[in-house]
């Protein structure tokens, strides 16, 4: 059994990840699972594709999030006043996958989406979710944790004991603090307070049409931002650089009416402050208890990246801990963990900052807001060089896709040079560490749907040796399966080598023309042999 704290999106997918793989799961979580404020919306498309795999795309499809809503970003000195530029998306029933993937990002905002995710960890019999029950604390040995954890309507504390936990306990998380790692990075971005209000006319008051997101540029430079949040009554405004105690409710409500930018009848739900942040855990754990999502990295969440990342982490920790508790995973494929996930997280928060500075790039403009020559002429030249510079925040395919594990100590390398990870750009390929291509086949269905349960060694190329390999991992105990693909000419353009051999996650291992040294492969990928290349110098089979 595997103990979670949390049961954010990040603690329910590793929750229904691990179920799905046979293991059993109790998660604590302090709250009762009621969502006061929806922060994530955005569900990327690599996250998309593990919902593919989890059988949960029709439940995002049918949530009820406005899907005919236009998804522009729209850029204004306020609702009613200037527009200074637009970046235009289609309704989310209007958009198609991009060639690379078989799904596309979604809008499913977090009171939508962790339902989903907690109905489909639920439905596992072997998932056991217990709501107002707060970790205190734990202690790990070699062989097991035991976690004190306080059942908060009784007012007991209970032992759970368990052969692994992790931390999915958010941004303030007990289990990162107890397993003493440092977070490195800027601790504080800025102070925001989030309003989400109720408005159900708001679309009428004004011209600039249906969007997702409004930024409000005044004469002091970008101050807000308000987002449709359920694509019809309800809105989130962020204020930025807002006092850390946040902001009296006069001030809130004169501000909600600035940035619409005339008086009008509206709800305030909730308001929060938060602090924004760049910070990525030194230690993501190791031995007995391991931390992701929000727990190991924080950022702001100017991209969509903070929940999508986290997901990724749940991902690749998922099956190994899953292949350790089944005996054919060795101790090293979980320190790989860290090494894969942690260099992701210190890219995306990175990227997430810098969209902030962009989105804050708009200096004072005395005269952005005057109805007057002088004021067009300013409006001319702000208006283009923001919507240029934002630009790179909306198209991302290469943050979602083009992630690698180049130096994973369990993946084995071709030879080949890795390329820069883009931003915007994403160039599906089968190198070692790097997430496998999407090519649909001729029955229909996408090779990403070949993958999830164990390993999958792929045969593009007539005759090529793949036997001795899968001997290998199967005289390991490390369950495989051989799947022809010669006769797909799409597939074996994208993998480009003649096998290929695809981890449960769904990222390359390996790929070459033969192996003749599948031993040590077998015992590379499945962490008894990290780094097993290095000592070999077998490298570069591809061909
Ligand atoms: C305004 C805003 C917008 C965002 N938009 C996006 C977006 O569009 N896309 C995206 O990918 N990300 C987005 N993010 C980031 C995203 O919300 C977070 O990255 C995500 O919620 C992290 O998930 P998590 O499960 O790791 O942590 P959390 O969602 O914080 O969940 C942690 C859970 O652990 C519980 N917990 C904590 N301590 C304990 C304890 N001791 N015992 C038991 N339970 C405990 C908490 O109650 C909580 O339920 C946004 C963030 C903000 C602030």
């Amino acid at each position: 059994m595997v103990l979670i704290v949390g049961a954010g999106p990040v603690g329910l997918a590793l929750a229904g990840d691990l179920a799905s793989r046979g293991q059993a799961v109790t998660i604590v979580e302090r709250g009762d699972g009621t969502i006061e404020q929806p922060r994530m919306d955005l569900v990327g498309v690599r996250t998309m594709e593990f919902c593919r795999r989890w059988g949960i795309v029709g439940a995002v499809e049918s949530s009820p999030y406005n899907r005919a809503l236009a998804q522009d970003n729209v850029y204004v000195t306020s609702l009613a006043g200037y527009e200074l530029g637009r970046e235009r998306f289609p309704a989310m029933n209007a958009s198609r996958p991009p060639e690379q993937s078989p799904q596309k990002r979604e809008r499913c905002p977090q009171d939508m989406f962790d339902p989903i995710l907690r109905d489909w960890a639920r439905g596992f019999p072997q998932v056991e979710i217990r709501y107002r029950h707060q970790l205190v604390d734990f202690t790990a040995d070699e062989q097991r944790v035991v976690a004190r954890v306080l059942d908060r309507d009784a007012g007991k504390t209970l032992e759970i004991e368990a052969p692994f936990l992790v931390g999915c306990d958010g941004a303030s998380s007990a289990v990162a603090k107890t397993i003493a790692g440092e977070m490195h990075g800027t601790p504080l971005l800025s102070n925001t307070t989030n309003i989400i209000f109720r408005a159900p006319q708001l679309l009428s008051l004004h011209d600039k049409g249906e969007a997702y997101r409004f930024i409000i540029v005044g004469t002091e430079g970008t101050w807000a931002t308000v987002v449709a949040i359920n694509g019809f009554d309800r809105y989130r405004m962020s204020i930025v650089r807002t006092p850390p105690e946040g902001l009296p409710r006069e001030a809130i409500e004169a501000a909600i009416r600035r940035a619409v930018g005339l008086d009008f009848a509206f709800e305030v739900l909730s308001v929060t402050s938060w602090t924004r942040r760049e910070l990525v855990a030194s230690s993501y754990g190791g031995g007995r208890v391991f931390i992701a999502g929000d727990a190991a990295h924080v950022m702001s969440p100017t991209g969509g990246f903070g929940m999508n990342t986290g997901i990724g982490d749940a991902v690749d920790l998922s099956w190994k801990l899953d292949a350790v508790l089944r005996g054919w995973g060795a101790p090293a494929l979980l320190e790989s963990y860290a090494i894969e996930r942690r260099p992701v997280a210190v890219f995306n928060a990175r990227e997430a900052s810098m969209n902030f500075g962009r989105m804050l790039s708009p200096g004072s403009n005395p005269e952005l807001c005057d109805p007057t020559l002088a004021g067009a002429a300013r409006r001319a030249t702000v208006g283009p060089a923001f919507a240029d510079a934002m630009r790179r925040e909306w198209y991302t395919l290469g943050v979602h896709l083009g992630y690698r594990y180049d130096d994973s100590p369990v993946c084995w390398p071709d030879g080949t040079l890795a390329p820069p990870q883009e931003v915007a750009m994403y160039v599906q390929e089968a190198r070692a560490g790097a997430r496998a291509p999407h090519v649909w086949l001729a029955d229909g269905r996408s090779t990403l749907d070949l993958f999830g349960d164990g390993f999958v060694l792929l045969r593009l190329g007539a005759g090529a040796p793949a036997e001795p390999i899968v001997a290998a991992l199967r005289a390991r105990g490390v369950p495989v399966r051989l799947v022809e693909l010669a006769g797909e000419p799409a597939a074996v353009a994208a993998y480009a080598s003649p096998l290929v051999l695809v981890r449960p996650d769904g990222h390359v291992a390996w790929r070459g023309s033969a192996m003749r040294e599948p031993d040590l492969l077998a015992d590379c990928v499945r962490g008894a042999a990290p780094d097993a290349w290095r000592t070999t110098g077998e490298l570069t089979h591809a061909e």
